[in-house]
């Protein structure tokens, strides 16, 4: 069979999202002998990411980097990074994404500036069943150049949730007035010690959240004081123990994020951050230059002022463009049923998920997957890692291989740490970690389980 006849033949994927898991996703496809045709909302691969390229990753180069997507930059003569050390956002995209999208076959797949607005089943509406099945998908999305539309007998959905930071309010709703003090407001990661550094310096900025966003930016306002004594960092965190956001410390498997948790707890113990714990937003109102940031019924019954106010509250899915596919997601985390029980934040906050693939992340509409960070829904828990088995696993599914689907070809770092202990305890957190062969993410957890009970609900 001639080469352009194979081509032609071959089933279309499309790749919604040129992040790292939709890159790597690609290479899969590609690697079963599909054809992949990826759609990336902005001017780059990796436009996500290089919203935070100022961030240093906690996880190292070894766990950064997808094996099909490894192969396909081998045969450039691509220099591997060193597998022990930790890049940026940015070091993430210029060393590994930018080639891999430009400099191997992935490079005629890919279509930046390619926006996904909707997607549907040839012919057939929500409501529609029989013959369903083998109707393609019909992927829209604008380019610039008008709407424009591709068919697809696969769809895997990796659009990340960046662009969709949670708000504020904490019923989950943007507080009263968020809308109205935009201008004093940023969500997620901003740069504050370098392109938006004029925008924080000398001021009073509180951050929202209990994350490691939110950690990591207060950090890094602590460094900013230190240059601008003015600075004064505000932690609003909407639980009551502040050590819970401190992690694992030294039991936390993948040591960078085990040390930050650890320097900000240093920070906070030496007073260098102000904390308003049990601090549930709801009301924002501009006076003057300054944001009154209020809690309670009318907003009025607690409050802080600041100059500006940084939301790190998590994300949430943008499940818009999917409206007329047939998906069933849990109804807290908006993620695939099936994967809920993993990494239900609810149930544990330890790093600790289980490997897992096609089978776990299927849809009520043959041939449509969530993969990467949107799989996770509004869960905070995701590692890149644990998207390329899920993109292995689904090219594979969509190949016809169900063994190879069904295997799992990942064996996670196992970080068996949770976020309740306090002070000294933190280095023996819930008890340390479970024993390997049980699906718990710590002692604790296990006993829990053991006895009947969801989990150790380290979190709640
Ligand atoms: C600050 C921060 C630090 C992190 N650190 C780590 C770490 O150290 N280790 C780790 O393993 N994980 C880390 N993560 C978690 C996660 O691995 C990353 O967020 C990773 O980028 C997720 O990859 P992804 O491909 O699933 O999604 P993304 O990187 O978010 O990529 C999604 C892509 O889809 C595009 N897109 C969105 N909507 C559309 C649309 N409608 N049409 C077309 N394209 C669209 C976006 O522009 C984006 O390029 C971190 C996350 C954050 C936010």
């Amino acid at each position: 069979m001639s080469e352009a006849k194979a081509t032609a033949e071959a089933k279309t994927v499309a790749i919604v999202g040129a992040g790292p898991v939709g890159l790597a996703a690609a290479a899969h496809v590609l690697e079963r002998g599909l054809r992949p045709i990826v759609l990336e909302a902005g001017a780059s691969v990796g436009h996500a990411v290089r919203q935070w390229g100022h961030v240093q990753l906690f996880s190292p180069w070894q766990y950064n980097i997808d094996r099909a997507a490894e192969r396909l930059l081998a045969t450039t003569g691509w220099n591997s990074p060193e597998p022990e050390q930790y890049p940026t956002g940015a070091e993430l995209v210029e060393r590994y994404l930018e080639p891999l999208a430009t400099k191997t076959v992935l490079a005629a797949h890919v279509h930046t500036l390619s926006r996904v607005t909707d997607i549907s089943r040839v012919g057939f509406d929500k409501l529609k069943t029989r013959g369903r099945e083998a109707a393609p998908f019909e992927i829209r999305y604008q380019n610039g150049q008008g709407p424009k539309v591709i068919n697809a007998d696969a769809v895997i959905d990796v659009s990340g949730t960046w662009h969709s930071p949670n708000p504020a309010g904490a019923n989950g709703l943007r507080a009263i007035g968020e809308r109205q003090a935009a201008d004093r407001i940023a969500y997620g990661m901003p740069d504050v010690l370098g392109k938006d550094r004029a925008r924080y310096a000398g001021k009073t900025v509180a951050v929202l959240g209990a994350g490691h966003s939110a950690i990591g930016t207060l950090i890094d306002l602590v460094k900013l004081a230190a240059q601008a004594p003015e600075t004064k960092p505000v932690w609003l965190l909407r639980g009551n123990d502040p050590a819970k956001a401190f992690g694992g410390g030294a039991n936390d498997k993948l040591a960078a994020r085990g040390e930050l948790g650890a320097a900000f707890a240093a920070l906070v113990a030496a007073g260098k951050i102000k904390v308003e714990s049990e601090f549930r937003v709801s009301h924002l109102t501009a006076d003057g230059p300054r944001l009154i940031v209020g809690t309670g019924a009318a907003g009025c019954s607690r409050h802080v002022v600041v100059d500006q106010l940084i939301v790190a509250t998590g994300f949430r899915p943008d499940l818009d463009f999917v409206r007329e596919l047939r998906i069933q997601l849990d109804p807290a985390l908006e993620c695939p049923v099936a994967l809920a029980p993993l990494i239900d934040p609810n149930e544990h906050s330890c790093g600790t998920v289980r490997p897992h693939g096609a089978r776990v992340l299927a849809q009520n509409e043959p041939g449509f997957y969530f993969a990467g960070m949107k799989s996770y829904g509004r869960a905070p828990t995701f590692l890149m890692i644990t998207g390329y088995e899920q993109v292995r696993s689904i090219a594979a599914d969509i190949a016809g291989d169900r063994e190879a689907a069904a295997r799992v070809e990942l064996v996670l770092p196992e970080t068996g740490v949770c976020s309740r202990s306090a002070g000294p305890a933190a280095s023996n957190c819930c008890g340390g970690p479970a024993v390997s062969d049980v699906d718990a993410c710590c002692v604790a957890d296990a006993n829990a389980k053991q006895a009947g009970k969801t989990g150790c609900g380290c979190a709640s």
